[in-house]
């Protein structure tokens, strides 16, 4: 009669167990299946990209030879088979024919902040000769001065500059600390219902060559112009382990400059996001960057390739004149300024 009572206890038990494990599957299974796309990819309508390139028929292009390369002195790709744009390896009627049918919009952010405004006259007229033309380009100018802002000029058609007004800072890198939030939030506000795709740009530079749809691609980067022949652990990369930004030494492909990034606005948006929480991870603990938002940029883009890289042709710097011989065509680049004179603090 015991020995019959245990039986049926230990049977108890066993199903109770068996019940209990259901239980918890259950549940982490529901988990899991609910989990789903994030915040923002369900909840933010995104517009397409358009990067396949059709034609039609009319066009009448230059033979593609294999066995002769157009570039023999650069790499033109990347080892996770991402296209660097450098002169020469792009056709600009084939491109611009591709995307002219797309009705596309490029939203542009650039900040101009305290004495920085004085820069913003040259960029938007240079940009309407070289930047992205006839495509529809939305520029947001983030700025302390609205009033300065030379909202007269003339653009092209489809072209608008829109003034989006941000407190002063006190420090210089405050701005390049604070850049990746602003970004992130115009982007949930207002850019993802009117753009497929958003660059991000210095407002100390000059456009002097062809910044065209060749440069579009979901994730976009520029390699920096005084770094692309050095060993990566000689690239200004964080080194202390405190930051969110470390890169090790022997880690790392190129080393990309944030005077220009850019790509499909969802991708943009994820980078911001990711930049921005590790900006703020470090205020919290006391560590700023060596090179502020360009270090966390870097530290996104090793571990989220690419899709597209741009030569530095993209971005030069007004310093390294006369080019490289590398270099068939100065495209963007920083103009030479006095620091102490525009920055608010050394
Ligand atoms: N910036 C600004 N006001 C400032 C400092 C910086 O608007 O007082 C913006 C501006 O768009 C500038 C960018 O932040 O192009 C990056 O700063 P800066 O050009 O001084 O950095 P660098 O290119 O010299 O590293
Ligand atoms: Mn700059």
């Amino acid at each position: 009669m015991l020995q019959k009572q245990k039986k049926h206890l230990l049977y108890l038990a066993v199903a109770g167990g068996v019940f209990l494990c259901w239980l918890v599957f259950l549940r982490y299974s529901s988990i899991s299946i609910s989990e789903g796309p994030s915040e923002y990819d369900k909840g933010l309508p995104w517009h397409q990209v358009h990067d396949q390139v059709v034609l039609s028929d009319r066009l009448q292009t230059k033979q593609t030879m294999l066995m002769e390369p157009v570039r023999t002195d650069v790499l033109t790709v990347t080892p996770w088979l991402a296209p660097i744009v450098w002169e020469g390896t792009f056709d600009p009627q084939v491109i611009d024919e591709a995307f002219r049918s797309y009705n596309l919009t490029i939203a542009t952010t650039v900040f101009a902040v305290g004495k920085y405004i004085s820069f913003i006259h040259d960029f938007i007229e240079t940009a309407e000769k070289h930047f992205m033309v006839g495509l529809n380009v939305q520029y947001y100018v983030f700025t302390d001065l609205p009033s300065h802002v030379p909202i007269n000029m003339t653009l092209g058609v489809g072209r608008r500059l829109n003034v989006v007004k941000v407190p002063k800072f006190d420090r210089w890198q405050e701005i390049s600390l604070r850049r990746m939030e602003l970004i992130q939030t115009a982007i949930e506000e207002y850019i993802h219902q009117r753009a497929n795709y958003i660059f991000c740009l210095d407002v100390d530079m000059i456009f002097h060559g062809r910044v065209g749809p060749e440069a579009l691609g979901k994730l976009v980067a520029a390699i920096h112009p005084w770094f692309y022949w050095v060993p990566r652990n000689e690239y200004p990369y964080e080194r202390r382990t405190i930051s969110k930004a470390y890169i090790p030494q022997d880690h790392g492909d190129f080393y990309y400059q944030a005077n220009i990034f850019g790509g499909a606005v969802e991708d943009v948006h994820r980078l911001t996001k990711t930049c921005r929480e590790h900006l703020e991870m470090d205020k919290s603990a006391g560590v700023e960057a060596v090179w502020q938002e360009e270090s966390h940029l870097n530290w996104y883009l090793l571990k989220n390739k690419p899709t597209k890289l741009l030569s530095p042709e993209y971005v030069w710097d007004d310093l390294k004149r006369p080019g490289a011989k590398e270099i068939k065509q100065v495209r963007f680049s920083s103009i030479i300024k006095n620091k102490t004179e525009v920055r608010e603090n050394p």
